[in-house]
């Protein structure tokens, strides 16, 4: 039996940056996928930050679907205001996006194999010390001295080890996204449409991505939604906004919209990504949340590994500098989330009418958040702290 340093579950961005960094850092690494294809199938506006990539990779113009200058707000009375983003976007083709990461770590040593459904850990002494995969009908059984769960929403791979992943209905947001063509929008602006008539609990969102292409999905929150599926609304805005628009794709997926789970290592163990609820519970978007925290377990292996303790307690720097990183301030985005769905649609709308009368260079994203704060005033020092910067 094949013996590696670190396994890493999950061939998205959090599994694939944990696979790159700990690979070039040494370490022998095996990365296994279940799909067959990495980067497919895609379920994600594919909305991020140039900024938030470059921490980590030089983006490359194969991945660039379009670049983003303005975020756009509607409020249900139709009230909309736009703004110049401080921080330029990307809309991603993840397709090339994920498919070139992956390539990253395979090009640093690691070893990578699709197809590969990881059912079980293997465990020893309390410890996780590999685990059983599925390969073209066949099982396997691996060993490694860390496994890092990088398997996203649906993570199975924690609970196997014993840790607490659990998901609240309130704390998942349901999607539904087509990516469509024959559209005509700005190519420089995201688009978002909020309200309870909209999106009860989530919101809808227009990603351009180049050539009359654009990503077009809602989210509605699992608890609040009740009956009403995403689906139904999303065909429902497009009936009215995009008639004339073809759907190439459409998926349907969840997003955790909660704060980073409480406890994300365990003896041989670490969670990332999705899998460790890594997501800003106030955009959902998990993209370089998930690259962050990939990142910070696989240097966390590589120390826990050259000391001979991979033991929960040795593990755990990776839990403080995540909090340290990103996880303190999504705890705050977490109140910010959950005082955001107290909002009717009449406050969206008071919202919306307070800031129109401002010219589009004095609005931002920190602005919007404050007079969502006048509204509800216990988020005021939250919001304060999560968007200053922004
Ligand atoms: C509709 C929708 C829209 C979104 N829009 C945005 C957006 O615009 N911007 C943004 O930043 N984020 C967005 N997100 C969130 C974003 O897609 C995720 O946060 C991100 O993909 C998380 O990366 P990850 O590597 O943790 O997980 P994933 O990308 O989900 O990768 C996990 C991988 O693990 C594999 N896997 C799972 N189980 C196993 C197993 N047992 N064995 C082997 N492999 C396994 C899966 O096949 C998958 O490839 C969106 C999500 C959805 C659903």
């Amino acid at each position: 039996m094949k013996t590696f340093d670190l396994i890493v579950v999950g061939g998205g961005p959090a599994g694939s940056t944990a696979a790159y960094f700990a690979a070039k850092a040494g370490l022998t690494v095996l990365m296994l996928e279940k799909d067959r294809d990495i980067g497919m199938p895609v379920r994600c506006g594919e909305a991020t930050s140039e900024a938030g990539l470059r921490q980590f990779f030089e983006p490359e113009p194969s991945w660039i679907a379009s670049t983003i200058h303005k975020i756009s707000m509607q409020s249900p009375g139709g009230t909309k205001i736009t703004f110049e983003s401080k921080h330029k976007g990307f809309v991603l083709h993840r397709r090339i996006f994920d498919y070139q990461l992956a390539n990253y770590a395979a090009k640093a040593g690691a070893e990578i194999l699709t197809k590969a459904y990881v059912y079980d850990v293997i465990m020893e002494n309390d410890t996780v010390v590999g685990v059983k995969y599925e390969h073209l009908g066949k099982k396997f059984e691996v060993r490694s001295k860390v496994v890092i769960a990088a398997d996203g929403v649906e993570s199975r791979v924690g609970r196997m080890a014993g840790m607490r992943t659990a998901l609240k209905l309130g704390d998942a947001d349901s999607c539904f996204q087509y990516t469509v063509s024959n559209i005509d929008i700005d190519e420089e602006i995201i688009q978002f449409y909020l309200g309870k008539k909209i999106a009860p609990g989530g919101y809808l969102w227009v990603f351009p991505k180049g050539n009359g292409q654009a990503n077009i999905g809602l989210g509605v929150n699992g608890f609040d939604s009740k009956n009403i599926k995403a689906i139904d609304l999303l065909n429902k805005f497009m009936q009215e906004q995009y008639p004339k628009a073809s759907p190439l794709t459409s998926v349907c997926g969840l997003v955790p919209v909660s704060h980073t789970l409480k406890k994300i290592v365990s003896n041989g163990i670490m969670l990332t990504g999705d899998a460790a609820r890594m997501v800003n519970p106030v955009t959902g978007g998990g993209i370089i949340a998930g690259m962050h925290g990939g990142k910070l377990a696989a240097l966390t292996a590589v120390e826990a590994i050259a000391k001979n303790d991979v033991s929960a307690q040795n593990l755990k720097p990776y839990e403080d500098k995540w909090d340290k990183a990103a996880g303190t301030n999504h705890r705050r985005l977490y109140r910010i989330a959950n005082a955001l769905a107290t909002l009717e649609d009449d406050d969206f709308n008071k919202i919306a009418v307070s800031l129109e009368k401002y010219p589009a260079e004095e609005l931002s994203l920190l602005k919007i958040f404050t007079q969502f704060a006048m509204i509800r005033p216990k988020v005021l020092i939250d919001v304060t702290k999560a968007y200053i910067g922004f």
